[in-house]
């Protein structure tokens, strides 16, 4: 069943609001024996990638579309850095709304832009960076009754929640969360989600080093990194997000994009889980700073690998080339 059907009663639906589902949530919580090993602490990885379009955002997106339907808007638009636009795309192909979706011109993984257009969103390339299509999309929203549908829609962090929800269902408790940091809107929901049920685990987010502006206190003008979902300079919910991670005796951190790649390729290798580069933050900055003390922890792992072939190609191994014969061929596999 869809999350709205599985925690309606904490969400802000009433029976027989519409509901607009993907039947997303649910998503496997792993234990991920290598990485604890590496780490020595117990290590469980939640499987967001394996939400329908790949991303956790569809959590977000099946509440903020099917808000926009009880409200009777027609279209639904969002800025977005992949992710946002892929499931956005998705859900208003399935609520029958119009769909359209900024995003900063070159800078989308190859995987998230077939998604939005195959769902037949408008997909508008902005010759500009992810902040900048969040500003112009919010002002566009003011003057037009276009449903905005970024995490600074609240409904995008009641439906993210839900995933704190399941963590605890599943595990009974934990100690520590790891999560990548973009907008920060998905720490800021489970953040929310954990207070609602009265846990406090701490929260440890992780940016990219050429994207923290929660780290270094400042907005980053030109935010780099080879995690394009995370590559963000002014976070829509920053005091929320510093909030949780000092009420939760957290913290907020950077790791590099080596640190990222090395995680990235890890956790493919000897965990069998492909997740895209960003959503390798939370294992990179477990393994690089530790979590203070903590004994279970869980990792989020954002993203599904797929989304994201380009940077896959370049940090995997290469094809073996072989003729058509045995011995050729015996060469290539036992070689
Ligand atoms: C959106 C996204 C993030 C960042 O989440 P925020 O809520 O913006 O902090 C991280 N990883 C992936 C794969 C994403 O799509």
């Amino acid at each position: 069943m869809g999350l709205i059907t599985r925690y309606r009663e904490r969400l802000p639906f009433a029976p027989g609001d519409p509901v607009v589902s993907l039947e997303e949530g649910s998503t496997p919580l792993v234990l991920a024996e290598r990485v604890s090993e590496r780490a020595g602490v117990e290590v469980w990885l939640k499987l967001e990638g394996a939400n329908p379009t790949g991303s956790f955002k569809d959590r977000g997106m099946t509440c903020a579309v099917s808000d926009a339907v009880r409200n009777g808007m027609e279209a639904v638009i969002c800025a977005s850095t992949g992710n946002t636009a892929a499931s956005l795309a998705a859900y208003a192909a399935r609520a029958g709304l119009r769909g359209a979706v900024i995003v900063p011109e070159g800078k989308i993984a190859t995987g998230k832009l077939a998604q939005a257009l195959m769902h037949g969103a408008k997909v508008i390339a902005l010759r500009g960076n992810f902040d900048e299509a969040l500003k112009l999309v919010r002002e566009l929203c003011e003057h037009h009754p276009i449903g905005l549908v970024n995490s600074v829609n609240p409904f995008r962090l009641e439906g993210q929640k839900t995933a704190a929800f399941e963590v605890l269902d599943e595990l009974g408790e934990l100690d520590a969360l790891c999560i990548p940091v973009g907008n920060a809107g998905n720490v800021t929901a489970y953040n929310k989600g954990f207070v609602e049920m009265g846990v406090r685990p701490r929260l440890f987010g992780f940016q990219a080093e050429g994207a923290a502006p929660l780290v270094h206190g400042a907005p980053v003008a030109n935010p780099e990194t080879v995690a394009s979902a995370i590559r963000i300079g002014n976070p829509a919910r920053w005091e929320e997000a510093m909030e949780a991670f000092t009420s939760s005796r957290g913290a907020v951190r950077a790791v590099s994009d080596t640190q990222i790649l090395d995680a990235y390729r890890f956790l493919a290798a000897h965990e069998g889980v492909f997740c895209e580069p960003a959503s390798a933050a939370s294992v990179a900055g477990l393994l690089t700073h530790g979590v203070d003390g903590a004994e279970r922890v869980v990792c989020v792992l954002t993203g599904h690998g797929l989304k994201d072939p380009q940077t896959a190609l370049s940090q995997a191994g290469a094809v073996v080339p072989c003729e058509p014969h045995i011995a050729a061929v015996e060469k290539a596999v036992l070689g």
